[in-house]
């Protein structure tokens, strides 16, 4: 199996971020490429030992300043308290708050990862973290946390196109007005462009031989 799948796997996958890259798959990259792999704090000696085997080294102990560590927890939200503001879901890597604008929000504890990137951001303080024995959110956040990034890109994209077509808009608007300032005649214009073609067409018919003039004249009665 290719390097950073074998080494991947061996993380914990909280998908949190503390060993400085967004999740658990880009850190296996950067191992993968000579980065120290004693990074991720809450793996803890269990992660650090797997990681040691399957490289062949022998760190003893993982680099405190990446963390503090995280237990087995999932974050739960005081509906009495949420303003609905949506930062915790903006935050999460794993898309496991669900509300939307304005209304109460909630975790869906079976995608949940305890990773904790939504406490800072929530204003008032009403998301809190609970002990919890279950496993299951944690082997599957990468596939959560694949498809929150992919949705996340394409929200970006749609944001830019839509500021893009904003712009223009207002470029065309621009141009409208100094165009209409300038009391341009349209129909005086139009009816130029008409005795122009006619003309060009004319002058064509002039140019003709008397062979295709005859044909013209054919082809067109
Ligand atoms: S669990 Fe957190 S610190 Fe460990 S590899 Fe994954 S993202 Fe990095
Ligand atoms: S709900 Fe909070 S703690 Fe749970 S995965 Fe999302 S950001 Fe992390
Ligand atoms: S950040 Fe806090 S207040 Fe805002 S929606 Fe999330 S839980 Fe509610």
């Amino acid at each position: 199996m290719e390097l950073i799948k074998v080494i991947h796997a061996e993380l914990p996958q909280i998908q949190c971020g503390r060993c400085d890259t967004p999740g658990c798959y880009q850190y296996a990259e950067q191992i993968s490429k000579g980065a120290p792999h004693d990074r991720c704090v809450p793996g803890g000696k269990e992660t650090l030992g797997k990681l040691n085997k399957l490289l062949n080294k022998n760190l003893k102990e993982v680099d405190i300043d990446y963390g503090p560590s995280i237990p087995l927890q999932i974050a739960v939200i005081d509906e009495d308290e949420c303003i609905g503001c949506k930062k915790c879901i903006d935050a999460c890597p794993v898309d496991a708050i669900s509300g939307s604008a304005n209304l109460m929000h909630d975790v869906i504890e079976d995608l949940c990862t305890g990773c904790e990137l939504c406490i800072e951001p929530c204003p008032v303080d009403c998301i809190s973290l609970v002990e919890t024995d279950n496993k299951n959110s944690r082997s599957e956040s990468q596939f959560f946390y694949d498809q929150t990034m992919y949705l996340r890109s394409n929200e970006n994209r749609k944001k830019r196109m839509d500021s893009m077509i904003e712009t223009n808009k207002k470029i065309g608007d621009d141009i409208n007005t100094k165009l209409n300032n300038r009391n341009i005649n349209l129909e005086t214009n139009l009816n130029n462009l008409r005795i122009k073609i006619l003309n060009d067409q004319l002058n064509d018919y002039h140019s003709l031989t008397d062979k295709e003039k005859e044909k013209f004249i054919d082809d067109n009665t």
